[in-house]
C-alpha cells in the first residue's frame, strides 16, 4: 500500500511501553489491543500498531490480515463482556492533522454499543456523540483492573477469527438511487457516492454479498476490502482532500435506531483542514448516521457529476 513519510518512532501515548504494558488486553506480532480508560462507551477499545506509522494506508499487508485476524478475535469478547452479546458496535479509524485525531499513531476504535432507550428525548447515539472520541486530556483512570481482568481472561480463548455466513441475496437489490450512485466494483465491494452525503466526497463501500456485520467477511472479502479501501480512499484524498492527506473511517454494525439500513456499509471520508466539521471533528460522527435537519450538502447535478468523474478516474 502506498506509505507517507513519517519518524519511525514517536513521543505519543501507543509508542510508550509502559502504558502498552499497562493496558495491553491482547497482543500479536503488529499490533496490540489496549483497554481505553478514556471510553466513550464501557469497553471502548483501541487496536494500535506496533510501528509508528500513521494510518491504514500506511499498512503492509501482513499488517492488514493481521488486524483484520485480530478485530475479529478481540471484538466478539468485547461485546460479550459489554454489550450483552448485542452484536452491536461502531468502529472508527482517523487519520492526518485534519481528521480531528489526537495521537499522530495508528489506532482503530472499537466501541461496543447496547441498545438504551432514548432519555430527555435525546438518542443514545447523540449522547454518546456529544463526547469527544479521543478526549486524551481526561485524567488517566486508575480503577480499570477489573475491566483488564475480564477482557484478559475472555481472550485466553478467542473465538475463531473468521466467521464468514453465507449471506443472501446480492448488491444488485440496493434501491436504484444508490445503484445510480455506484463508480467503483472490486470482486466483492461495490463503491458508491453517498446519496446524502455531510461533506463533499462521502463515500460507501458495500459487500456484494448481503450481510449486516463485518465480523462475517471471509478472508478473501476482507483482503479485497483492504485493496479496495486503499484504492478509493487515495482517490478520495486526491480529489477532495488537501496537503494533509487526512481521512476519517467510520462503520456502525447492530441495527440502532439511528441507522436506516442494516445492510454492512463503510464510511470513507477525505478531510480538509478548510471543512465544515474543522475544529468540530465529533460532530461528524452524529451527522453520519442522524441528520435530520441538515441542509444538504451536493446538489443532486453535483452528486451526478462526481459519479461520472470518479468512476472515469478509478478506471485509470
Ligand atoms: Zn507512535
Amino acid at each position: 500500500m502506498a506509505s507517507s513519510a513519517v519518524a519511525k518512532t514517536g513521543r505519543d501515548p501507543f509508542c510508550m511501553k509502559d502504558i502498552i504494558r499497562k493496558q495491553g488486553v491482547h497482543e500479536g506480532r503488529h499490533f496490540t489491543t489496549l483497554y481505553n480508560s478514556k471510553a466513550l462507551t464501557e469497553g471502548h477499545s483501541l487496536i494500535v500498531t506496533h510501528r509508528h506509522i500513521r494510518g491504514l494506508l500506511d499498512l503492509k499487508a501482513v499488517e492488514v490480515k493481521e488486524l483484520f485476524d485480530m478485530i475479529g478475535e478481540v471484538l466478539p469478547v468485547i461485546l460479550d463482556t459489554y454489550a450483552n452479546g448485542d452484536r452491536a458496535y461502531d468502529l472508527k479509524i482517523r487519520s492526518g492533522d485534519a481528521s480531528g485525531r489526537t495521537v499522530d499513531h495508528f489506532h482503530v476504535h472499537l466501541i461496543p454499543r447496547k441498545q438504551v432507550p432514548a432519555k430527555n428525548g435525546g438518542t443514545e447515539h447523540e449522547r454518546i456523540y456529544s463526547k469527544s472520541l479521543e478526549n486524551l486530556n481526561r485524567p488517566f483512570i486508575d480503577d480499570i483492573e477489573n475491566d483488564l481482568r475480564m477482557l484478559r481472561r475472555g481472550l485466553m480463548n478467542p473465538v475463531p477469527a473468521t466467521r464468514a455466513s453465507a449471506g443472501v441475496g446480492s448488491y444488485t437489490e440496493l434501491s436504484e438511487d444508490l445503484r445510480a450512485n455506484i463508480f467503483y466494483e472490486s470482486e466483492h465491494f461495490v463503491a458508491l457516492f453517498h446519496p446524502k452525503p455531510v461533506i463533499e466526497g462521502q463515500v460507501l463501500l458495500i459487500p456484494k454479498r448481503d450481510i449486516s456485520d463485518f465480523l462475517e467477511l471471509s478472508g478473501k472479502e476482507r483482503m479485497d476490502f483492504a485493496r479496495t479501501y486503499a484504492k478509493i480512499m487515495n482517490l478520495l484524498i486526491d480529489v477532495y482532500g488537501d496537503e494533509t492527506r487526512s481521512y476519517i473511517t467510520s462503520m456502525q454494525t447492530g441495527g440502532y435506531d439511528n441507522m436506516p439500513v442494516d445492510r454492512l456499509h463503510i464510511n470513507l471520508i477525505p478531510r480538509s483542514k478548510s471543512d465544515r466539521y474543522a475544529g468540530r471533528d465529533d460532530d461528524m460522527y452524529y451527522h453520519i448516521y442522524e441528520s435530520p435537519n441538515l441542509a444538504p450538502v451536493m446538489t443532486a447535478d453535483e452528486i451526478k457529476r462526481a459519479v461520472d468523474s470518479l468512476r472515469r478516474l478509478a478506471q485509470e
